[in-house]
């Protein structure tokens, strides 16, 4: 056996990435196991015949000067000449209807302007709105502490009818729930204001290059600084003794001893694959979260279509990211998702188009486009059955807002809910880690802290009271964890 890490890190998605990087920068000694033979989990990209694919996350948000992001750029050392370009879409996000393009811009009025031109009569309410939602600053504790207590009891719903009676409005703020993967009625207010705030109001930022750009900077930072790294290391056991944590086995055959493991893996993988040890006090500790677990909801999952087409000169009119719900009904389609029941008649879904803004995306002349669509987790017999009819389902419905789409695909692949749980490991493919529903909001639902000393969790399957799933709630989780490890070490 080598020498015991300091701290051994299961998993090489954002939140473990992050977390790996903040303990090497302190000087510990970190190892960081990852299955698959690349970083980033869902939030990395994938080259086909020299186009560049972001094969889940496209967008970050909280990248403005004080936001999440930028604030864990700056700590570790990332921005700069050799660092990460992060530039912003302007317009970021824009939602098409049968009535209206909509477009989200780069400041709080313009964003107040653009929503009262189409829906004047609620001018005073949308500034109200806005206002509330760029109100809650998620760093600033005595803010959360009144926004908590003001919205998290409450869905997003209850707070939509208590601004607005425009049913068509309401439908434009429920389609961005797509981020959560929820309807209003099941979402959390709490999660949908700092949704809004942090990746809509602050969102639409892309990664120059590609997202791989970002994890494998993250992950080279992370090596020169002196941590190890193994990729095709799948973790299969995490040891403990009397004590707590005591190493981790890897599929590979090597143990390696440790005090502290950070999981960047779903709980229930981790509580149920991975912690087989009943032999220690911690035995039945270790069987109640299993059963608690088992109680819990995962975040849906989706279909996703990555297209390479010959570009075609058109005037865009609508941002990076482009929201098509022509008959206002996102809320109904994603409740439906979430009680497992696939949009098969594509009524509401996403289209991205990254290369537009950033040509080296593309070989010269094409373009490549990503369409999203939430999907439940279905079993692989369904999909084999429904992967060709709902992708070409998808792609005839992207045919009202891609010019000419069939006649000029030249690439296409889907990955659907299996394909997301076989390269990420998580539950059902779950896309936001646990759903950030009215009960699963509250910090102690899932905490970073787990009940056994030295174990630690960093990703978007950990409560951190302000809701899981996305990139930056995920490297905040990394952040975190990372404090927390430090603290127990210290
Ligand atoms: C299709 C899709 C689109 C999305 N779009 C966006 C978007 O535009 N913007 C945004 O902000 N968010 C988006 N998200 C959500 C966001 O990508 C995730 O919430 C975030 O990246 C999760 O990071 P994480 O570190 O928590 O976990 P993950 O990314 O799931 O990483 C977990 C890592 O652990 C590894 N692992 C698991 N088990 C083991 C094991 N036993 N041993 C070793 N390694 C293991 C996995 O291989 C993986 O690399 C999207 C997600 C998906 C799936």
């Amino acid at each position: 056996m080598e020498k015991p890490f300091d701290v051994v890190i299961i998993g090489a998605g954002l939140g473990g990435l992050v977390s790996a990087n903040y303990l090497a920068k302190a000087g510990l000694r970190v190892l960081l196991l990852e299955q698959h033979s690349l970083p980033g989990g869902c939030c990395s990209s994938f080259e086909r015949k020299s186009f560049i694919f972001e094969s889940g996350a496209h967008s970050l948000g909280s990248c403005r000067e004080d936001g999440l992001f930028s604030q864990i750029f700056e700590e570790l050392d990332l921005h700069g000449s050799s660092g990460i370009l992060v530039r912003r879409a302007v317009p970021s996000d824009s939602v098409i209807t049968q009535d209206f393009t909509l477009s989200i811009r780069d400041t709080l009025s313009d964003n107040i302007e653009e929503l009262s031109s189409i829906f004047p009569a609620e001018r005073n309410r949308i500034k109200k709105f806005l206002n509330e939602i760029d109100g809650c600053d998620v760093r600033a504790t005595k803010s959360l502490l009144t926004y908590i207590n003001r919205y998290q009891k409450i869905t997003f719903r209850k707070m939509l009818d208590e601004y607005f009676d425009d049913e068509r409005l309401k439908q434009v703020f429920c389609v961005f729930l797509g981020n959560v993967g929820l309807p209003s009625t099941d979402v959390n207010a709490l999660r949908a204001i700092v949704m809004f705030r942090e990746f809509i109001l602050d969102g639409g930022y892309y990664v120059v290059g590609g997202m791989h750009k970002l994890v494998d900077r993250l992950a080279s930072e992370f090596v020169s600084r002196g941590g190890t790294l193994r990729y095709q290391a799948r973790v299969i056991g995490i040891h403990l003794d009397d004590h707590g944590v005591n190493g981790v086995s890897v599929s590979t055959g090597e143990q390696y001893n440790t005090r502290v493991v950070i999981s960047n893996t779903s709980p229930s993988q981790t509580f149920s694959s991975l912690l087989e040890d009943h032999t220690t006090q911690f035995g039945s500790e270790i069987d109640k979260y299993k059963s608690k677990i088992q109680g819990l909801l995962p975040s849906v999952s989706a279909v996703v279509i990555y297209l390479g087409l010959k570009r075609q000169l058109d005037e865009m009119g609508h941002g990076r990211t482009v929201w098509y719900m022509p008959a206002y009904d996102a809320d109904q389609v994603y409740a439906d998702v979430l009680h497992g029941k696939p949009d098969l008649a594509c009524r509401t879904f996403l289209a991205a188009f990254p290369a537009r803004f950033d040509e080296s995306l593309a070989p010269d002349g094409f373009e490549c486009v990503n369409i999203f669509a939430l999907a439940p987790f279905m079993d692989e017999q369904f999909w084999k059955h429904s992967k060709v009819k709902l992708t070409e389902a998808l792609i005839k419905r992207a045919g009202n807002l891609i010019p000419n789409l069939q006649q000029r695909i030249v690439l296409q692949e889907t990955a659907t809910p299996i394909t997301i749980q076989r390269y990420t490991l998580n539950d059902k493919g779950a896309m936001y880690g646990l759903a950030s529903t009215m009960s699963q909001m509250d910090a102690k639902v899932m905490p970073q802290k787990s009940i056994i000393p030295g174990l630690y969790f960093a990703s978007h399957w950990s409560t951190i009271g302000t809701g899981q799933g996305g990139t930056p709630m995920a490297a905040f989780a990394g952040r975190n964890a990372a404090r927390l490890a430090l603290r127990a070490l210290r």
